[in-house]
């Protein structure tokens, strides 16, 4: 490519990866002055544009078409012959995806980025390897993400992973979703919504770990409903070919094994540090195998910094901006490095969305002791009109003591949206007073959050 003709050799920061972190990095360091190179082997954007957040949003709006469809009749439309095809979703998905790319292209391109294509290899504390070349800088940054992890099991290479589940030539009549977690419980959504017969198998007694137990057993209720067999308690032992393109899932428990069309494995994911040269420098990992890093984003080699998903933590892209942004500002001014983990709003794009922030119950009343907690259930209006049962879930968490909100959890339409509203108030550390004083929006679901007047329990 072009870029290549005109590499320099030298610079003051190179970013290897050119995702959600690396990205943002690289233009604020160029555009603080710094002379920057960010490699990627790949796909500008990385995991959130090109296999992840982005692609899954567009595939849950599809999937929640058709329950539309079937609301709208309640309000006098007829959707008859209703279709889908799969096609044209995923070439709509390809088209938008190669605009986010040549957006990221155009972003790095303007901040005066140089970006090398191609995989970068460290070769020392200072040097990479490019495109059989070798580049030096004061800093590297690693950026490299992560990638799905399938656990060892006899027929692993016939389970699809999140990232392959975005580029399926066709989707299959029924599927197995393996594992409880966000993307567990997201591509459930989808799949069902899609008309899949779709059965999720968690090892636990409950998926969701760690979200509020209000809320992991409110999804379980509501997926249910969608017609998502959830089989927790349960393990996959192995997966066999059998006839007819079918995949057959044999179960730990020795129960009558399952035949689907696809099986995908939702089972958690690793950071991308393997062949990255790390044994040429002093860059340690931990047992999770991500990057150990200080308050300031340094490795254990001093000229060599990590930010996002290969450093662990919360694994999402607003996380990793604030790390890129954060560390842009240190390396090239000296800023003190500020990211405040606190408080972190996250949504999980099931249907019925979650959308939470702070504290469970359970985490609260560890923390604070005496707690008031204020919960609402109800049928939203849309749903008044029409045959579906779906509910919507809200749950405040005060700290008794200071009266302070410290937890915020909807499962519902929108609740992404909401809670994001939500997040600032509790991070601008609003009370229940504060609360009760605002006035609602009517008529909305969100003006539950102000109506909440009386503890469930305490
Ligand atoms: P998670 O860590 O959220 O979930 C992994 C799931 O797989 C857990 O339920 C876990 O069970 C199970 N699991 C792990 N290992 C095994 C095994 N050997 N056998 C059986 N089950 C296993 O990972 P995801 O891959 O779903 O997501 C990764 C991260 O990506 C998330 O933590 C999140 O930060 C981010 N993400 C964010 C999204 C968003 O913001 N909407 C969307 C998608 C991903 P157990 O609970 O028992 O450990």
């Amino acid at each position: 490519m072009s870029a290549q003709s005109s590499l320099s050799e030298s610079f003051d920061i190179i970013v290897i990866g050119a995702g959600s972190g690396g990205v943002r990095l690289s233009r604020i360091a160029a555009g603080l002055g710094a002379k920057v190179a960010v490699i990627e082997e790949q796909y500008l954007g990385g995991t959130c544009v090109n296999i992840g957040c982005v692609p899954k949003k567009l595939f849950v709006y599809a999937a929640h078409y058709r329950e539309d469809f079937h609301d709208a009749s309640g309000y006098g439309w007829n959707a008859e012959n209703i279709r889908f095809d799969w096609k044209v979703l995923k070439q709509n998905k390809d088209n938008e995806i190669t605009r986010l790319n040549g957006i990221y292209r155009n972003l790095l391109a303007n901040a005066g980025v140089q970006l090398i294509e191609g995989r970068g290899k460290l070769t020392g504390p200072t040097t990479v390897e490019v495109n059989g070349k070798t580049l030096q800088a004061k800093k590297i940054v690693i950026a490299t993400g992560g990638t799905p992890n399938i656990p060892d099991i006899p027929g692993k290479a016939l389970l699809k992973t999140s990232t392959d589940m975005f580029y399926l030539d066709k989707i299959p009549s029924s599927a197995v979703v393996w594992g409880g977690g966000y993307i567990a419980v997201e591509f459930a959504g989808i799949l069902a919504g899609l008309g899949v017969k779709t059965t999720l198998i968690y090892r636990g007694d409950m998926f969701l770990r760690g979200f509020d137990e209000d809320v992991r057993q409110f999804v379980r209720a509501e997926l249910e409903k969608k017609g998502i067999e959830l089989r927790f308690g349960e393990n996959i032992a192995k997966v066999d070919k059998v006839d007819g393109g079918n995949l057959q899932v044999t179960l730990t428990s020795g129960d009558t094994p399952v035949i689907t069309g696809l099986v995908l494995a939702a089972t958690g994911r690793i950071p991308n540090t393997a062949g990255l040269g790390l044994e040429s420098t002093t860059v340690t990992l931990n047992s999770a195998g991500e990057i150990i890093v200080d308050n300031n984003f340094r490795s254990t080699c001093d000229s060599i910094y990590a930010v996002g998903d290969v450093i662990g933590g919360m694994q999402l892209t607003p996380v990793a901006l604030a790390e890129g942004q954060a560390l842009a500002h240190h390396l090239v001014k000296g800023a003190p490095v500020m990211v405040d983990y606190d408080y972190i709003p996250t949504a999980v794009f099931c249907q019925p969305t979650i959308g939470t922030v702070g504290f469970t119950e359970a985490q609260a009343r560890k923390k604070f002791g005496k707690i008031r907690v204020y919960r609402s259930e109800f049928r939203p209006m849309k749903y008044t009109m029409n045959e579906n049962t779906e509910r919507c879930l809200m749950k405040l968490i005060v700290d008794d003591a200071s009266d302070k909100v410290v937890g915020a959890h909807m499962v519902g339409a929108e609740a992404g949206e909401i809670i994001q509203g939500m997040a600032v108030a509790i991070k601008a550390g609003a009370t229940k007073a504060h609360f009760d004083a605002t006035i609602g929006i009517h008529p909305t679901a969100a003006e539950e959050f102000v109506t909440m007047r009386t503890p469930v329990s305490s």
